[in-house]
């Protein structure tokens, strides 16, 4: 059982790029280890869980009263731990920015998350759900993460072979140890959670870049007759084309993607295509199928409405929108709404992409 013995509140909306959300008992910055063992201590004293936050850009919090201590992780730094002439292994800490990341590598010529380019977030949250963008997936490039164990009570090296990586999702998202009970706290025989420290990088060396094979991107080549971009065309091209599509979430408050992109098995997704022959639909193995969420959204006519003061983005359905002072609330009832029309105009329960605590 677990239960507040402190008076302490924070303000917990500010920390979520959605900038919704109630309050959390405390929130504690962690740039070493020995601050990250200290912040464990002091829950197991306090005997409140601790829940691990990076930048916030994928985690939405309800206007509730959280009994919880965010761990939020900011310790950064990149290392080259070894190279040879085709690879070099590069750790990076895990509340080091991603994109500060991807533009270290491309300015070193370290090819493999060039496409990743722009993502918000940190190097710590990448493997969570193993981020992806233009058909690159982080785990291409994961070798291995270090994380503290609160099942075990000490740092762990992860292979990773072990870190169940999936579709935008990991052995990480899917345990349920999420709020973190301290280690003390873990019932013996029961899995604790992960609290990714560092993620070691294989990235290549010397290879040729390649065009990522989306329609944007090629058109974008195409348009001005580049054939063979270097890293950072590929980089900047990226980061133009977003800019078009998402909201900057420091100027419009948002969590990027809302919702999963819906896969199916080959024959639903015929189905569907033989009623909506403009759908687009992309293979991703021989019998299941992937199909745009945001253009399921958008062909419900839902570019654009709002309820209250969060909306549908109206240049990307995929994101949903914090046009100032929205709550938790509000979103819940438009998540809601988006979900319950797609159900019943296409038969298709969306799920969520982003992490609601
Ligand atoms: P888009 O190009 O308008 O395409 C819509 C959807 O169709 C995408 O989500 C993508 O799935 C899929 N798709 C398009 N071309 C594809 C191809 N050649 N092969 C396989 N799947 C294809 O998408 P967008 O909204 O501008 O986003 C571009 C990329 O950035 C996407 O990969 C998207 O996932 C990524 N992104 C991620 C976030 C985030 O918050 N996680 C936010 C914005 C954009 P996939 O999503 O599986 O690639």
């Amino acid at each position: 059982m677990w239960y507040i013995i402190s008076n302490m509140s924070v303000d917990i909306s500010k920390f979520s790029t959605m900038k919704v959300g109630g309050s959390v008992t405390d929130i504690r910055k962690i740039k070493d280890k020995a601050s990250l063992l200290q912040s464990i201590e002091s829950s197991a004293r306090l005997r409140v869980p601790f829940f691990v936050l990076g930048e916030g850009s994928n985690t939405i919090f309800r206007d509730i009263e959280h009994s919880l201590i965010v761990l939020k992780m900011e310790n950064a730094g990149i290392s080259i731990e070894k190279s040879d002439r085709k690879n070099t292994l590069v750790r990076v800490g895990a509340g080091e920015r991603w994109d500060n990341f991807v533009k270290w590598s491309v300015e070193n010529n370290f090819s493999g998350i060039e496409a990743l380019s722009g993502i918000p977030g940190t190097v710590g949250a990448s493997p969570i759900q193993n981020i992806g963008a233009y058909g690159s997936e982080v785990k291409n490039t994961i070798a291995l993460i270090e994380a503290y164990d609160t099942t075990v009570d000490e740092f762990v090296n992860i292979p990773r072979e072990r870190c169940g990586f999936e579709y935008r999702n990991s052995v990480f998202k899917k345990n349920p140890g999420r709020f973190i009970p301290p280690p003390s706290r873990v019932p013996r025989g029961k899995v604790g959670g992960f609290i990714i420290w560092s993620v070691y990088f294989n990235l290549c060396r010397n290879s040729v870049p390649v065009i990522p094979k989306y329609k944007d991107i090629i058109e974008y080549f195409e348009e001005k007759n580049i054939s063979a971009p270097n890293l950072n065309q590929i980089r900047e091209t990226v980061l133009e084309i977003r800019a078009r599509k998402l909201p900057d979430p420091s100027v419009i408050p948002s969590c990027g993607s809302f919702f999963k992109n819906p896969i199916l098995t080959n024959e639903a997704a015929d189905n569907l295509k033989f009623k909506y022959p403009e759908m687009p639909v992309f293979p991703v193995s021989r019998d299941r199928s992937k199909i745009s969420a945001g253009w399921l959204i958008e062909k419900a006519g839902l570019k654009g409405y709002a309820e209250n003061n969060i909306g549908v983005y109206e240049h990307n359905a995929l994101v949903l929108i914090n046009r100032g002072g929205g709550s938790f609330e509000d979103l819940d009832n438009l998540r809601n709404r988006i979900k319950e029309k797609i159900l019943s105009a296409f038969g298709i329960m969306l799920e969520e992409e982003v992490n609601i605590v």
